[in-house]
């Protein structure tokens, strides 16, 4: 673990959409953001199953780091529950998720991960993917039988290795990340990355400092490509606990209407939001979680 001198927060911003194909929204997303988590989980099956197990995933995820479980274990508990709730009920057999997730630890961050959601940095004005898909064509890149212009277009692009639900274990993958202020990190389902390329999602991060309005590109981007999926993006500014709004990045400031989430305010409590004030599309029995103000 770095000494690291500082301790950072994240701003977060959050936008999901169902897109331009699919019925119903089966992602799902958390973010608590006096920055302590953050996590974005794709989920699939049919019967809205895909559904119910990224909102169990989400939600177990957080129950185990709340009871201080290590984010690996919190993650292979989390999975224990999709598989067993898919074995009791028939309607939900076959559903899994995807789950990325981070957790902030002074100024690093604990990422842990299993599936094709991803999680990038951008620093300094380069995109770097923190992550690495466990799918099929990340596997076929890695082995040198595909390119990644050519995995854009796989018809097996969406087959992915390892998920919650499958199995009675899963393998997650744990990275520690030292955060620098400045950083600004993207957790994304597939929606927004099978059809915006990096260079494309890292131009709207770099060219866009109000991450709200970054958020609300990076979906528009998705849905302009064809919105084929689910898009869900969660785009999280690294500042100083000191200094936590940089000026030049600060959308209250020429803004002082804005209804930004992200305040420290002391009464914010845990609320759970209908899907409906995110998405219209999206049937009653998606959760979301969003940290947010008293009125
Ligand atoms: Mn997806």
């Amino acid at each position: 673990m770095s000494d690291a001198p500082t301790t950072v927060r994240l701003l977060v911003a959050t936008r999901t959409d169902v897109g331009r194909v699919r019925a119903g929204n089966e992602d799902a997303f958390l973010a608590i953001d006096d920055g302590t988590l953050v996590a974005v989980a794709d989920g699939m099956g049919g019967h809205q199953a895909g559904e119910v197990a990224s909102a169990m995933a989400i939600e177990s995820l957080h129950d185990g780091l709340a009871q201080g479980v290590p984010i690996a274990d919190a993650i292979e508990a989390a999975n224990t529950a999709v598989v067993t709730r898919a074995a009791r009920e028939l309607d939900l057999r076959g559903m899994g998720t995807t789950l990325t997730a981070g957790v902030l630890d002074g100024s690093r961050l604990v990422i842990g991960h299993v599936g094709d959601s991803r999680c990038y940095l951008l620093r300094d004005g380069a995109l770097t993917q923190v992550t690495t898909d466990h799918s099929v064509v990340a596997e076929l890149i890695a082995a040198g039988e595909l390119t990644e212009a050519e995995a854009l277009v796989d018809p097996r692009r969406a087959m992915i290795t390892r998920a919650l639900g499958i199995d009675a274990t899963v393998q997650v993958d744990v990275l520690d990340l030292d955060l620098e202020p400045g950083d600004r990190l993207l957790l994304c389902s597939d929606g927004l990355t099978t059809m915006v390329r990096d260079p494309a999602i890292a131009e709207i991060l770099t060219s866009e400092p109000d991450r709200e309005r970054a958020a609300a590109e990076l979906v528009e981007a998705a849905n302009l490509a064809g919105g084929a999926d689910n898009i869900t993006v969660l785009v999280a500014d690294v500042v100083t606990d000191a200094d936590p709004v940089p000026e030049a990045d600060n959308p209250d400031a020429d803004n002082p209407d804005a209804d930004d989430p992200d305040a420290d305010d002391p009464d914010a409590e845990l609320e759970e939001l209908p899907a409906a004030a995110e998405d219209e599309a999206s049937t009653p029995r998606r959760r979301w979680w969003q940290r947010r103000k008293h009125a």
